[in-house]
């Protein structure tokens, strides 16, 4: 597709979703290591209603790291593989305290060093605690509409991420995610998308009558 069609799609995106922002609370760099480490396969609804009891007893790194994988799995229960999520938050925290002198480093490749942290969580941690952005975060509506709009032909994610970033002008590089997941949402389900109903439905390659 070509860049000025991109860009088309991208200002009618902003128009509809202007109100669209990144989905989960946080206070700080370290909540925000807690939250994206629960966010993998769980609704954000369910992780922002788990981290609002979680931020209330844990302020810092060494606050998680001092705790028991069991006492931090009262609070995950109803996460998506929380016992494992548990592990990981624990874990991670402990090499933040031990290593990071409590804070979280501001680098992707530090970053991808934590357990249950992969490169769309670095990218989420990175834009959203730093306001660095240094790639696209794919999710699961950024794989399924970027596929649509035949923007990509990849599956695997880290491909998907970077024909995003070859295609895409990098100023909308964070916001993108925030407009497909409202997208997603509203009209372009999986697995059968309301096409007649979208904004994109006069430009998309996809449109189903
Ligand atoms: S036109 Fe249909 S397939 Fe294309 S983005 Fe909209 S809902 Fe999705």
């Amino acid at each position: 597709m070509e860049t000025e069609n991109v860009v088309k799609i991208l200002k009618m995106l902003q128009n509809e979703y202007s109100e669209a922002k990144y989905y989960l609370d946080f206070r700080n760099p370290v909540d925000l290591v807690c939250a994206t480490i629960l966010s993998a396969q769980c609704r954000d609804e369910v992780v922002n209603a788990t981290t609002k009891k979680i931020y209330l007893d844990f302020k810092s790194a060494k606050d998680y790291a001092e705790a028991s994988v069991e006492e931090l799995e009262k609070y995950t229960s109803s996460i998506t593989f929380y016992k494992n999520k548990a592990k990981n938050i624990k874990k991670a925290m402990e090499i933040l305290d031990s290593e990071y002198n409590g804070k979280v480093p501001e680098s992707t490749k530090e970053l991808i060093k934590l357990p249950g942290i992969g490169k769309k969580t670095a990218n989420a941690i990175m834009q959203n605690a730093f306001g660095v952005v240094e790639g696209v975060i794919v999710d699961t509506h950024v794989i399924r509409i970027s596929q649509r709009l035949h923007w990509t032909n990849e599956k695997n994610p880290e491909k998907i991420e970077k024909d995003l970033m070859t295609l895409l002008p990098k100023e909308y590089w964070k916001e993108l995610p925030h407009f497909l997941k409202s997208l997603g949402r509203d009209v372009c389900k999986a697995p059968t998308a309301n096409c007649k109903e979208c904004v994109l439905s006069k430009v998309c390659p996809s449109f189903i009558s």
